[in-house]
């Protein structure tokens, strides 16, 4: 038996929102491992009608929804002859969110979550949110929503499930500041020359982690550690400048808490993300894993380094539009988006990623104020359209 689970637990209820993705898979591979534990509601994706079709199959989802409304008769021939229900376009991923379950996964990539996960919210849910997009977004406004409809957020992100973990048992007055750890990515000890011609092929050779290709260009800027320190001020209420980054190469200690007496909680884990997933897809229990333990001898020396904010100037940026409130993170969460697009087209180069966002945190649109989740996708929305056509980039469905 495993350690505390009740044999006699019903099983748990699961959807899987971005279940073709790096996280929405790895987050299947569990659920197969502990098959008595969880039962498939629904699982959605944007286009890959072959891998959601087989994912179905596997797992005997209710409802399975496709983004892409001309991806329906595919799918649906794909599932012939099986009792699977079938949706497409935008309102289907809701309505797959909104069906009953248990549990949540929110791994849908970029502000196209915020929606669907709202979905899971507002019925009062556990939402495992590896989504971190849609706190950059409309964090304060996402917020709420968990506070209103007592949903249950379980951050997946690796550093912000540490800092959740290092947070058990504590007070909020107790802690003074948190640490969020950075691999530094492919380019770290890059020149920033060679930074400049850096192609998307060396971007997307992240060191540690396997991951979707946007968030390694995220790595890669270090845009994705900005959004981070927006995460975890949403999901932990501190300030930003509680909120610390260091480099840390060999990503084995994942996030720390120091607390008013100067003792330090560090959580640590080999760089896998099934470690992090399991743990919210079990939550408040933990899983048996087979995943390589850390060997503590023959990681020879763990190290720590400020971030080198000349060459890489998104965590700045990202801490000013956190900082200004309002529409700024909005503003530079979809002016990412787009960019990242734009370099992995080839259309414009790796530092331009940066510098696009840059200038379209100096759009007057950032001065709007953000009442509702609407004000924050109308904005989503036209700054996807002004940076896309500069750009040359079709806004994405
Ligand atoms: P991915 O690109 O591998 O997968 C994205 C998933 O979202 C796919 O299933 C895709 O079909 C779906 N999707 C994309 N656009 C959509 C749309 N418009 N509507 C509906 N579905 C859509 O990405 P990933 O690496 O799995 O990352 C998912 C999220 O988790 C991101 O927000 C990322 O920042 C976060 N995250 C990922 C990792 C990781 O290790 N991969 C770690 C921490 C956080
Ligand atoms: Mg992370």
């Amino acid at each position: 038996m495993t350690g505390g689970h009740s044999a006699h637990a019903p099983p748990r209820r699961v959807t899987v929102l971005g279940a073709t993705g790096s996280i929405g898979q790895a987050t299947l591979e569990i659920i197969a491992s502990h098959h008595e534990r969880f039962r498939v509601e629904a699982l959605t994706a944007a286009r890959e009608v072959e891998r959601l079709a087989q994912l179905a199959r596997r797992f005997r989802p209710r409802f399975v929804a496709i983004a892409d409304p001309s991806r329906y008769s595919a799918l649906r021939d794909a599932l012939a002859g099986t009792d699977v229900e079938i949706g497409a376009g935008a309102q289907a991923v809701r309505d797959a969110a909104a069906r009953p379950s248990d549990w949540v996964m929110a791994a849908i990539v970029g502000a196209a979550g915020l929606l669907p996960t709202l979905e899971a919210v507002r019925r009062g849910a556990i939402v495992a949110l590896a989504n971190k997009e849609c706190l950059v977004c409309a964090g304060e406004l996402f917020m709420r929503e968990v506070r209103q409809h007592r949903a249950v957020l379980l951050p997946v992100d690796s550093e912000h499930n540490a800092i959740f973990q290092a947070l058990l048992g504590s007070r909020p007055e107790e802690v003074e500041r948190i640490v969020l750890t950075a691999s530094g990515g492919p380019f770290r000890s890059w020149s920033p020359g060679r930074m400049a011609r850096a192609t998307p092929e060396e971007a997307l050779a992240h060191p540690n982690w396997q991951m979707g290709p946007k968030i390694t260009i995220d790595s890669a800027t270090m845009m994705n550690k900005g959004l981070e320190v927006i995460e975890a001020r949403h999901l932990f209420d501190l300030p930003e400048e509680r909120i610390e980054i260091v480099i840390h190469p060999q990503s084995v200690v994942h996030g720390i808490v120091q607390f008013v007496d100067g003792a330090m909680i560090a959580q640590m884990a080999p760089p896998d993300m099934r470690i992090p997933i399991s743990y919210t897809l079990a939550w408040p229990e933990r899983l048996e894993l087979e995943v390589p333990r850390l060997d503590l001898r023959a990681m020879a020396r763990l190290e720590f380094e400020d971030p080198d904010e000349t060459r890489f100037p998104a965590l700045a940026l990202a801490r000013a539009a956190l900082r200004r409130g309002g529409a700024a993170p909005t503003v530079l969460n979809a002016a990412n988006e787009v960019a990242v697009r734009a370099f992995l087209e080839r259309r414009i180069g790796f530092v331009d990623i940066v510098r696009v966002v840059e200038e379209a945190l100096a759009l007057p649109l950032t001065q709007q104020p953000l009442a509702s989740i609407d004000d924050a996708l109308a904005i989503d929305a036209r700054v996807r359209e002004l940076v896309g056509a500069r750009l040359g980039v079709i806004p994405a469905t």
